[in-house]
């Protein structure tokens, strides 16, 4: 869709810190991590929201979400996981292209979505523990 960042950085078209994509995916670091190695997951397609996600998208998200996590416990001193999803501006909704927010969480550290920072390159640095963790385990 004209005019949507993440239809933009899903294509490519934007650079993004990529962790994973296939054919109907692309993973990147958040910009503004709730907290280290807080992850998105971005379909190609534009579809606004949960409502509009057709059910195979909706499941193959789920799916390569629990990849995700699972690389993300290998690669990062994480104690804990977020997966968050929000639909709609009252729902905290920001960019309205669908996504999975994949969290790793920090014992005794708060989160809120939208509110972190982190350097490119720790963004860099992260993308590619996870990336490595995930190519090793499906190897
Ligand atoms: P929402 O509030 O819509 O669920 O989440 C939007 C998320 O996208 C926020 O966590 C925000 O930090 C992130 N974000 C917004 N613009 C960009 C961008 O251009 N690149 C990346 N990597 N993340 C973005
Ligand atoms: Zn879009």
């Amino acid at each position: 869709m004209a005019d949507c960042i993440f239809c933009k950085i899903a294509a490519g078209e934007i650079a993004s810190h990529t962790v994973y994509e296939d054919a109907l995916f692309r993973v990147i670091m958040d910009l503004n991590p709730a907290s280290p190695g807080h992850m998105l997951i971005l379909p190609k397609a534009h579809y606004q929201d949960f409502f509009e996600l057709p059910n195979e998208v909706a499941s193959a998200a789920m799916l390569l979400a629990k990849r995700l996590a699972l690389a993300a416990k290998k690669a990062l001193p994480m104690d804990g996981l977020n997966i968050v999803q929000n639909n709609g501006k009252a729902a905290g909704q920001s960019v309205m292209h669908y996504h999975l927010h994949v969290v790793p969480r920090y014992q005794g550290v708060a989160f809120k979505l939208g509110e972190g920072s982190a350097t490119q390159q720790e963004l860099a640095e992260q993308a590619e523990c996870i990336r490595a963790a995930l190519e090793e385990a499906e190897r």
